[in-house]
């Protein structure tokens, strides 16, 4: 595989580039010449007239592309309003086709299907790359047709745009199809010696609370925990609703968990209803947390993530990078996150309006994303390659601030949701959040059995030691439980239920609570306390039903607790 990349200054040149172009393919075996013409510019008659030079030169070569928001050359912005990548397959068995259609919101279905039909019936394709308009449009029907392609076939591509963000207007286009400024261009890319690889990076973070959406339609973000969505930026951020609220809002996009994964949503314009108009589709009933970006942790993942590209040896990287990650970085900057890649292999692509990537069988539109793709022609060769060299983050001044600053919400945050399930005295769970687990458990269905511990006679600790006694009892219990049991794991859970009474939930059948039970009343009884010396605990025993309520379940351990109060104490019951 051979790559040439120059970005369009006149036809003379263009045409210097393509003898050059011409030259080396005499020389060598050629299977198949493509052309990519990525423009941050709509001006179809100034694309039209590139294209013609390629045809007319090289009638044999296809060629594809899109308007952008920015074309990246040799792993950086080209600053050009037309650039142009040319890679030529050396193996024969290297395989390519290029398909156009018309995209609609009506047809995405249609579309897909036809595809997919296509991919079949050509068994060599093992990747589908596109360039699509998604302008005023949800992509969300066309990334679940495209997820039914067969599992072992990369998905990857980038929306197209425009030089102006607020800009209507993208156009795709291929050879022999013309513009289109609703459409999508697929690239059928395949064969037995043809290797790719395909990633994504974000390098946003997620920020402390999370957000639960209560009502989204497409990209449309109505409400948040019930209350207009614009608020969140309001209440947490200080964001006004005013021209620059894109711009302000880009550095702190939605984290929510979509397909397993997780997508960065960011909104680009605030309604007058308080709700909020987001880069692509988000749905209802899903958590969501803000997220923020700053250049030493965005870099660090591309350290990070980027290994997958370096590590499969490309012999090309293509980027699909957003066009808010460039607004972000600015232009003087935001070549930092992507000509690392150009020391591993020739490096391009462009800046998009949405990015496309299939991660464990879905296809997942993003935002704010970086996705990458390797590509080499036959085996990878032996040893090390280049290293991936991503300049280290600015750790000192102002990002080290932001970044121990995030830092400190998160660790401050946690500490806050603990403290709100946590007993002050026993640093177990309080009975709200040990009552919510257990609902939690009996309706998933799985094994769960209660233990439930009163401490036998405790009253008199009270009077004949004093209230600090007493507390120092109900402390040595707790400790005890702390010992055995993780409080903070989801499913083995202890909490004080109340004054002097504890509830241990399990997720095991009795067979295994029962002795937990029993060496609970014995090493109980074997502490000593410096006045009230050795006492002892009851406990009621009892495992869930499936057709148990919370109630049934919880009034049958305590009624075993009663019995084992009623049988003597100092000993369990199970009922
Ligand atoms: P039984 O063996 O039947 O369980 O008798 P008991 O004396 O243990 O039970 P009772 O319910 O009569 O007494 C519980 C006492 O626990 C009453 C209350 O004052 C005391 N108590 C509740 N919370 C605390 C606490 O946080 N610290 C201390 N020291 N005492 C507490
Ligand atoms: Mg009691
Ligand atoms: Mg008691």
């Amino acid at each position: 595989m051979k790559q040439f990349q120059f970005d369009y200054v006149n036809t003379e040149k263009l045409r210097r580039e393509l003898t050059k172009i011409k030259q080396w393919c005499n020389n060598g075996a050629v299977s198949d010449v493509v052309f990519q013409i990525y423009t941050e510019t709509v001006d179809r008659d100034e694309i039209q007239a590139v294209c013609d030079v390629i045809s007319e030169d090289m009638p044999y070569a296809e060629y594809f592309g899109c308007s952008t928001n920015g074309n990246i050359i040799s792993g950086c912005w080209s600053g050009h309003d037309i650039s142009i990548i040319c890679t030529v397959f050396e193996y024969p068995t290297s395989k390519m086709k290029i398909l156009q259609y018309d995209l609609s919101d009506e047809n995405a279905e249609e579309v897909t299907a036809d595809l997919l039909k296509k991919v079949e019936e050509n068994s060599w394709v093992k990747a589908i790359e596109l360039v699509t308009t998604i302008k005023d449009m949800s992509m969300t029907g066309f990334c679940r047709g495209l997820s039914k392609a067969a599992e072992d076939i990369q998905i990857f591509g980038g929306g197209a745009f425009a030089p102006d963000i607020n800009a209507k207007s993208s156009i795709v286009f291929s050879k022999g199809n013309g513009f289109t400024d609703h459409g999508v261009v697929f690239r059928l890319l395949g064969g037995e010696n043809l290797h790719i690889t395909s990633t994504y990076v974000t390098g946003w973070k997620p920020l402390g609370k999370v957000f639960h959406v209560t009502r989204s339609e497409g990209s449309r973000l109505y409400e948040i925990d019930h209350t207009p969505a614009y608020e969140v930026y309001r209440k947490y951020l200080n964001i006004k609703n005013d021209e620059h609220f894109f711009n302000h809002t880009l550095e702190f996009p939605f984290l929510y968990l979509h397909n397993g994964i997780n997508i960065l949503r960011a909104p680009t314009e605030s309604l007058p209803d308080g709700s909020l108009i987001m880069t692509s589709d988000m749905e209802s009933d899903v958590t969501a947390q803000l997220a923020y970006g700053d250049p030493g942790t965005i870099l660090e993942s591309v350290r990070e993530e980027g290994r997958k590209i370096y590590e499969f040896k490309p012999e090309t990287v293509e980027i699909f990078s957003c066009a808010a990650r460039r607004s972000f970085w600015g232009n003087s900057e935001i070549s930092k996150e992507s000509q690392p890649f150009q020391n591993i292999a020739p490096t391009y692509g462009f800046y998009t309006s949405g990015e496309f990537c299939r991660t464990n069988g879905h296809v997942n539109q993003h935002n704010v994303t970086m996705v990458l793709v390797g590509m080499r022609e036959g085996d990878a060769p032996a040893g090390k390659t280049a290293e991936l060299y991503v300049e280290d983050g600015e750790f000192t001044g102002k990002m080290a601030l932001i970044n121990r600053l995030a830092n400190y919400i998160n660790a401050a945050f946690r500490d806050l949701e603990e403290a709100a399930v946590t007993d002050g005295l026993t640093r177990l769970l309080n009975r709200a959040e040990i009552q919510r687990r257990i609902g939690e458990r009996l309706r998933s269905g799985e094994p769960l059995t209660l233990i439930m511990i009163d401490i036998d006679n405790f009253k008199s600790v009270n009077d004949t030691y004093g209230h600090n006694e007493g507390d120092n009892v109900i402390v040595g219990l707790a400790n005890m439980l702390h010992k055995g049991i993780d409080v903070h794991n989801p499913s083995a859970c202890a909490g004080r239920w109340g004054g002097e009474e504890f509830m241990v939930m399990m997720p095991y059948d009795l067979v295994y609570t029962i002795p937990a039970a029993r060496d609970m009343c014995s090493d109980f009884a074997a502490l000593e306390f410096p006045l009230a010396g050795h006492r002892t605990i009851s406990i009621g025993v009892t495992a869930a039903k499936p057709e148990d309520t919370l109630d049934e379940l919880l009034i049958r351990v305590d009624s075993a607790l009663y019995d084992a109060k009623h049988s003597g104490k100092n000993r369990f019951v199970v009922v």
